[in-house]
């Protein structure tokens, strides 16, 4: 048994977690990005939105008294995506990574529905706010990677049966 306001403190610290999660992702992706500038330009906007996103939950449990520097670290529990993508070493390594971003930012939105819902539920119209204007920049994201990955993937294919080393990444 749980009280909706520890709840929803337990949700917004995995939302913490998460959005570390995506930083470490998004930072590794844009540094190994080399011929793709438009995928590129989108990962590196999207870290410097992460970090904001980051600091804002840190706000919201601050002012609901739950302290951050308790937060457990789950650096790690949203590693298995990746991995079960391909990941790094593999040879299509940028459509395996535009991929698992797509799966990324759509448990993203689901995860701020959820906190919008149990942030209405206990009347803490702020962190719904909050959760709202994050919520939005995911679907942006995930937008606009739905609308790149069709060109990445021409790009990558016509690239890879030249055997040239700039399809990879
Ligand atoms: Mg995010
Ligand atoms: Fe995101």
């Amino acid at each position: 048994m749980a009280t909706m306001d520890d709840r929803l403190d337990q949700w917004l610290r995995d939302a913490h977690a998460m959005e570390q999660q995506a930083e470490q992702m998004l930072s590794a992706q844009a540094s190994r990005i080399e011929n793709y500038p438009e995928l590129k330009v989108l990962i590196e906007r999207h870290l410097t939105e992460t970090q904001s996103q980051r600091e804002k939950l840190e706000a919201c449990l601050e002012r609901r008294g739950s302290s951050s520097s308790g937060m457990k670290d789950m650096a790690g529990k949203f590693t298995a995506i990746m991995q079960g993508m391909g990941g790094v070493m593999a040879g299509d390594e940028v459509v395996k990574g535009i991929m698992a971003s797509y799966v990324f930012e759509h448990m993203e939105i689901a995860s701020y529905r959820i906190l919008i819902a149990a942030a209405e539920a206990v009347d803490d119209a702020e962190t719904a706010q909050v959760c709202e204007d994050i919520c939005g920049q995911e679907e942006a994201t995930a937008s606009a990677l739905a609308k790149l990955m069709p060109e990445v993937t021409r790009t990558f294919l016509s690239r890879d049966e030249d055997s040239r080393e700039t399809a990879k990444r």
